[in-house]
């Protein structure tokens, strides 16, 4: 698939046949232009340059709740996204906004993978449609999009950006900003051009750690982006957005979930932030290095981080047995 072309082919067509081709490929979902009502000429001439079939393979979990694709892309690189289907007719699709990921956080897969390369706001889109045919077919719609798959997306920021206007826009996916969030590790100078865009969207933040030392030993990037750094520009982000922010606190045996290091968050949170931010416990998927924290010992660390006056919950694990999980994805092509 190659929408990018799309505005090229259709620069010479007068505007309505831009708008057509749009709806045909946002709203009707086609996957092949003969479903268009376009003139033939252009179905044809758009078949050939801008192809709608997406190329990928689809995996499901056994619970069946989670679908994990992998696209191959128009180069020999090959991405993954995620599709977790909650029981109230939920569905949240997890986009990749990289190819692999360049900061190397020693817990995630896609960091072992290495960098290849950003994505372009149509790829980035491509995974939302992929899914949105999918669930199509069974009279549901993707709810909820989350900037969580492969890659840290800030640092691909104007891909990113393009591409959840493109989810938002009500004549292309229609899901409103509320329902898309973005998860960084916390890249400072991309924290601060999110701040000043007027858009209502999520920000998640990966902190997995209470202290610069240990979080340096996890997360190379923070050498560069230590805690305090992170959390000042968090909290004029959320003083100037007005919008609650997502901790995100991945649990590790004997690592970083002892009792102590609950109240030492805490206090990290408390003394940096001033409200509007609740903590998320993840449970680790392995990806052979750490152990996964036992549910007793997630349940404590929840609890001294309430008794701190944290807010904290615990997040439900998709698609371990697939790989589909956060952390998991590494993108390794199987077909040519
Ligand atoms: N690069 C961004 C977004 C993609 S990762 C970021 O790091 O925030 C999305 C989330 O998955 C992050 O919170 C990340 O820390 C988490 N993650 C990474 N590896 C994981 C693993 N093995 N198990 C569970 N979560 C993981
Ligand atoms: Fe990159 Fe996020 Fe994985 Fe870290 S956790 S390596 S930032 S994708």
């Amino acid at each position: 698939m190659n929408l990018g072309n799309l505005n090229v082919i259709l620069k010479s067509f007068p505007s309505f046949r831009f708008k057509q081709a749009e709806e045909a490929i946002y709203k009707n979902l086609i996957s092949n232009w003969n479903e268009s009502n376009l003139p033939k000429e252009l179905k044809e001439l758009l078949s050939k340059e801008c192809p709608l079939e997406i190329k990928a393979e689809l995996l499901k979990s056994k619970d069946g709740k989670t679908y994990k694709a992998l696209i191959n892309l128009e180069d020999e690189n090959a991405i993954e996204t995620v599709l977790m289907r909650h029981k109230d007719d939920r569905n949240t699709v997890c986009v990749s906004s990289q190819v692999g990921c360049a900061l190397g956080c020693d817990f995630c897969a896609t960091g072992k993978s290495g960098f290849k390369r950003n994505l372009t706001s149509g790829e980035i889109i491509e995974q939302v449609l992929f899914f949105a045919r999918f669930l199509k077919k069974e009279g549901q719609a993707i709810t909820n999009v989350v900037f969580m798959g492969m890659g840290e997306p800030l640092l691909n920021y104007d891909e990113v950006i393009r591409a959840i206007k493109i989810i938002n826009d009500k004549n292309k996916f229609n899901i409103g900003a509320r329902k898309i969030s973005v998860s960084t590790v916390g890249i400072i100078e991309g924290i601060k051009k999110l701040t000043k865009e007027p858009l209502q969207i999520n920000l998640a933040l990966s902190l997995h750690a209470p202290d610069d030392k240990l979080r340096n030993e996890l997360m190379p990037i923070n050498n560069k982006y230590p805690l305090k750094k992170i959390l000042s520009t968090i909290k004029e982000y959320i003083a100037r957005t007005n919008r609650k922010v997502m901790i995100e606190y991945l649990m590790l045996e004997n690592i970083n979930d002892y009792p102590e290091q609950a109240v030492q968050l805490a206090e990290l949170l408390n003394n940096n932030l001033e409200s509007l931010y609740f903590v998320n416990l993840i449970s680790y998927n392995p990806t052979g290095i750490y152990k996964p924290s036992r549910s007793e010992r997630i349940e404590k660390f929840k609890e001294n981080l309430e008794k701190c006056g944290v807010d904290a919950i615990q997040r439900y694990r998709y698609g371990v047995d697939i790989k589909g999980a956060c952390g998991q994805l590494a993108g390794k092509r199987r077909t040519k």
